[in-house]
């Protein structure tokens, strides 16, 4: 068991409180993790704002090349860092591996970006005047990340930060802290000036209060639940700080009766069991058009039952443990309230079979009735609701049907309806034939109470630069 230290302002800090760190596979403390509170949040805002006049006045180049730094770094310590985000969060290690590629994708895309962060002159409507448009850093950013995918998610808010001008706090989940300090290694080996970048971890109220109430911290890049997304807004409204929020999300799966069935079985399994369900864009719904409803729930559940249930690092797996007892005993009482809804249990509807962990067997559900838990709440576990639907004004009705507005997936081979569902369907993100829809150079994020803002693409880049308009007066006619 390794006992941590925080990377505050350049330093590596140790402190009086203590928190541990849990491998979900088998339970075994993994770390020690001191335990940050206000007085140490408000030291990591006061360093974020001294490094802050230094960094924007870097050119974005400059940026960049310390950014590319990190890259090189993170690159170098790929498969170390794969089997840190393996163990805490207890994902496959392809998937950790995919993690760190990702990232790393990330940091590259944000770093070239930065030289696009184009302002305007704005044709004049008066004489003797011309306007500017200046795009600016917003100063001192905090962004909160979870713990589903906890690097990943935590440099879709640091790197464009940095890229922008902005010197970024970074509050990992507490199930999750280690591969953020992993991350914070490479800052330091990439010799990124101090308190560009630092993490701070510990329960999250105190240090989620002093970062609200702080008036330098100009901003918070928040991923988590809907839950505590609404308290940061509410908590926001006195010092007024910016938020970006990308919360909690339902997806629905659409699968008509002229789509490409291998195409469209293999991308369910995706959208609903990559990282062991526990995605916000995871398939939550999965509707299929009456005519190849039982075809297609033959053809899924055969698949369902070929998925390896393991420890995260055993070679060949595709499911991991859940995070944590509460996980597994939410996801086991949505199969239990299906079953007495009248839905049949396919495959899987129960603990896996192993004496340490939080695993769950892989679970189909057929005729789940719209009022099933399931389909109305997150369910955040390898389980798939399926329904059959019969026509496509319906369908999309059922789709839209939910307070959240993340994800959407359909397939079809008809031109005419992929447009109708892309411009239909209530959510940020479409894929049409599309499993994996995510990518650095397009926006993503939630309608609804899935959040506010979009994080990736040059929009990603937006949200951490502020617009100015400068007005010129007194320009004389040169004729
Ligand atoms: P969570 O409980 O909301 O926690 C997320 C982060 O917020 C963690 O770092 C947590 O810290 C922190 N936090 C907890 N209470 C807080 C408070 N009062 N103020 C400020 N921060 C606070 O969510 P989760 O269970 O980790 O993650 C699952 C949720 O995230 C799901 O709803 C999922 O859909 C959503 N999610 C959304 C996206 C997206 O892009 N839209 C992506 C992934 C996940 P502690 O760990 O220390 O409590």
């Amino acid at each position: 068991m390794e006992r941590k230290k925080l990377y505050l302002d350049g330093k590596w800090v140790d402190l009086d409180n203590h928190f541990s760190v849990k491998d979900p596979g088998n339970g075994e403390v993994m770390a020690e993790i001191p335990a940050a509170g206000t007085k140490e949040t408000r030291e990591a805002i006061a360093a974020a704002g001294q490094a802050f006049p230094a960094w924007r006045a870097l050119t974005a180049m400059q940026r960049a090349d310390l950014m590319l730094g990190v890259v090189s770094e993170v690159s170098k310590r790929r498969d170390e860092i794969a089997r840190i985000v393996t163990r805490e969060n207890g994902k496959p290690l392809a998937q950790g591996l995919g993690e760190v590629g990702m990232t790393i994708d990330h940091f590259r895309w944000f770093a070239e970006e930065a030289r696009r962060a184009y302002g305007r002159v704005i044709p004049h409507q008066a004489a003797g005047k011309r306007h500017l448009v200046l795009r600016q850093p917003v100063g001192v950013v905090a962004a909160i990340a979870p713990w589903n995918f906890p690097l990943v998610l935590a440099a879709r808010k640091v790197a464009p930060a940095l890229a922008a001008g902005c010197t970024v706090i970074l509050k990992p989940a507490s199930q999750t802290p280690l591969s953020s300090l992993l991350l914070a290694e490479c800052f330091e080996t990439a010799k990124v000036p101090r308190g560009v970048f630092q993490v701070i971890a510990g329960p999250a109220k105190p240090i989620a209060d002093e970062l609200l109430s702080n008036p330098a911290c100009r901003k918070i890049s928040f991923t988590g639940s809907t839950e505590v997304g609404r308290t940061l807004i509410a908590g926001s409204a006195p010092t007024v700080t910016k938020l970006s929020l990308e919360l909690g999300g339902h997806a629905p799966v659409i699968v008509f009766a002229d789509a490409d069935m291998d195409q469209a079985v293999e991308g369910a399994m995706i959208t609903k069991f990559r990282n062991t369900g526990q995605s916000c864009i995871a398939a939550n719904r999965i509707y299929v058009e009456r005519s190849i409803y039982e075809e297609f729930l033959r053809r899924f559940v055969e698949q369902a039952k070929r998925l390896k249930v393991g420890y995260g690092l055993e070679a060949g797996v595709d499911i991991g443990p859940l995070v944590n007892e509460e996980g597994l005993k939410t996801a086991l009482a949505h199969i239990e309230n299906a079953r007495e809804s009248g839905a049949r249990v396919l495959c899987g509807g129960k603990r896996a079979d192993r004496s340490d962990g939080y695993y769950l067997e892989p679970t189909v559900l057929a005729d789940v009735p719209a009022t099933a838990a399931c389909m109305l709440e997150e369910t955040f576990a390898p389980i798939a609701p399926v329904c059959a639907f019969d026509s496509e004004g319906e369908v999309i009705r059922q789709a839209n049907d939910t307070p959240y507005g993340l994800a959407a997936y359909a397939y079809t081979t008809d031109l005419g309806r992929a447009w109708r569902l892309a411009e239909g369907l209530d959510a940020g993100t479409i894929g049409i034939n599309d499993s994996v829809p995510s990518t650095s150079n397009a926006p993503f994020g939630g309608m609804k109470e899935s959040g506010q803002g979009r994080e990736l693409g040059s929009e990603g880049l937006d949200a951490f630069l502020e617009t100015k308009h400068i007005s010129f007066g007194g320009i004389s006619d040169p004729s």
